[in-house]
């Protein structure tokens, strides 16, 4: 569907069905297939980050309260019927689930953007995302060799596969819907049970997929369990649960080692995917223009915060000059608007800590001596007390902090390369690996240098290209695990035994 065919909304037009949603006093926890407060009874509440109005109180779990919903899990993997049922039956649900969100399509992609300050008809992008998702897996599950037979000498052999048991996932807040699906759909396409923390700052998305699971009896009571709380507390539970099978986290590298050691502990298989510090390298014979505009568009598109962004800009020195001033002038004129608003083009960053942090970059990379062409700060807009930034361009050593770092918002670090060598040394030059692109006329180039990046994806004259049945995941720093979307990612929610009996 086209975005530019949906009509945005504003604050005083909310469907009655998200009106009455967001008016509930404390939205709680969902647990065995009932709503449930911590038992402390603590609360924390949301902001909607282009206001800076409280949008909602949320329940705040504890480690007790985590390891119920564990325990719910747990039985329903057990008793629910859901681990046994007919994979076709179990796809067809998934494909329920999938047609409930596109019946009510604007009302996910409302509450996304009021609750991750995301422009709305990105939000939209994002509901549809999952929508996609949750019928690949659905479609996938069904052409899975469940009891693969194994020619070998003298043994008749087979591997029988089967899902694994409560699987947990814990996401972060810059696309919380669509992360949500990416960690959910192959594990219940598969037979998993699970529990999902989505992060403090934007649980409301999955609150109302529970809802909507709940109302439509989409799913049996415990196979899908949401856990609201803070990251230290109620993710840190969910990570050193011994009880769960597989363990799925999203977010910062400092968090993915937390995560990853916790539930290694356990000996529990954890997926991790994190940050990163994409590169563009960019030659001499492109179009500068169009390249400019597709590479300020993806800085830009959520206001940077996107793990895969290419916030690295190596230009061909002979076009360096021409192409920085291409992008000036195209970051310029970018809208900052509210996230509802009509013309927005960019919203506000997530939270005032995000904002600081976006900030606080800048300064530092200043301090380390990068030059700062395109000056940033904080953005004002009429009426709105939300976390506002204007776009910033930065220039100078790759060394600089604001060029090794993750940032997360809209900045980007531009430094010149003389050949295809150099190009590709500076882009492989981070701890990171997730996404990287080549943009030149050369197709051959580009294959060539895609495929020598050290990142788990390669883009060719394009960035953030992202597609169903395509491995997307990281390297080093930006994560290890196997990835997501693609079908190895089902595989790694099922359980293989090999069964092998001599001749
Ligand atoms: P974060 O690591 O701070 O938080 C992510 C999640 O972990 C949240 O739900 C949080 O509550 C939880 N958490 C925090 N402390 C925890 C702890 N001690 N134990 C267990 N859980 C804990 O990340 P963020 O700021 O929410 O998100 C931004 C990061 O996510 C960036 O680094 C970004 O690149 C990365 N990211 C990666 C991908 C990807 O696919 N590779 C996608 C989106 C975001």
């Amino acid at each position: 569907m086209s975005t530019s065919s949906i009509e945005r909304t504003t604050e005083t037009e909310l469907a009655p069905a998200v009106a009455e949603f967001l008016a509930a006093s404390v939205h709680k926890s969902f647990v065995g297939g009932r709503w449930v407060d911590a038992a402390d009874g603590q609360t924390f509440d949301v902001v909607n980050p282009g206001s800076g109005d409280k949008l909602a109180t949320v329940t705040s779990l504890k480690k007790a309260d985590v390891d119920k919903a564990v325990d719910a899990a747990v039985d329903a993997f057990h008793n629910s019927g859901w681990a046994k049922m007919q994979v076709s039956e179990r796809a067809a649900c998934l494909h329920r689930i999938a047609d409930a969100v596109e019946a009510r399509r604007d009302e996910f992609a409302t509450i996304e953007a009021l609750d991750c300050g995301k422009i709305y008809t990105q939000a939209v992008g994002d509901v549809q995302n999952f929508i996609d998702t949750f019928r690949y897996f659905a479609d996938l599950s069904q052409a899975v060799n469940y009891r693969q037979v194994i020619a070998v000498k003298n043994h008749e052999a087979w591997v029988s596969r089967h899902p694994w048991g409560a699987c947990g996932f814990i996401i972060p807040w810059n696309f919380p819907l669509l992360l949500a699906g990416w960690g959910l759909a192959p594990a219940l396409a598969a037979g998993n049970t699970c529990v999902l923390k989505p992060a403090e700052d934007t649980p409301l998305s999955a609150l109302y997929l529970c809802k909507m699971i709940q109302e439509l009896e989409l799913l049996p009571a415990g196979v899908l369990n949401v856990v609201t709380g803070l990251g230290e507390t109620a993710g840190a539970a969910l990570s050193q649960n011994s009880k769960l099978r597989r363990m799925s986290f999203t977010g910062s590298p400092e968090v993915g080692r937390l995560v990853a050691e916790a539930a290694g502990r356990n000996l529990i298989p954890v997926k991790c995917e994190l940050g990163g510090k994409g590169a563009a390298v960019v030659f001499n014979d492109v179009d500068i223009q169009e390249t400019a505009e597709k590479l300020v568009q993806a800085i830009t598109f959520h206001s940077g915060q996107v793990c895969c962004d290419a916030t690295r800009w190596l230009i061909h020195r002979d076009i360096y000059d021409a192409f920085v001033d291409e992008c000036i002038t195209r970051m310029k004129s970018v809208q900052i608007g509210y996230q509802m608003d009509r013309d927005a083009q960019m919203g506000p960053l997530v939270s005032a800590k995000q904002r600081a942090r976006v900030l606080g970059y800048l300064q530092k990379g200043v301090a380390g001596g990068a030059d700062l062409i395109l000056e940033g700060g904080e953005a004002q807009i009429p009426g709105r007390k939300g976390f506002y930034v204007k776009p910033a361009l930065l220039a100078g050593s790759l060394n600089n902090v604001a060029a090794r770092e993750e940032i997360f918002g809209p900045v980007a670090f531009l430094a010149p390369f003389s050949d295809e060598e150099e190009g590709l040394r500076l882009a492989n030059d981070t701890e990171y690996g997730l996404g990287n692109s080549v943009w030149s006329r050369d197709l051959q180039r580009c294959a060539r240098i895609a495929e020598a990046f050290t990142s788990g994806n390669g883009w060719i004259n394009a960035h953030n290209v992202i597609v169903h049945g395509v491995p997307y995941g990281g390297v080093g720093k930006s994560g290890m695990g196997g990835g997501v979307i693609s079908p190895d990612t089902l595989n790694d929610y099922l359980r293989p035994i090999s069964v092998v009996r001599p001749l």
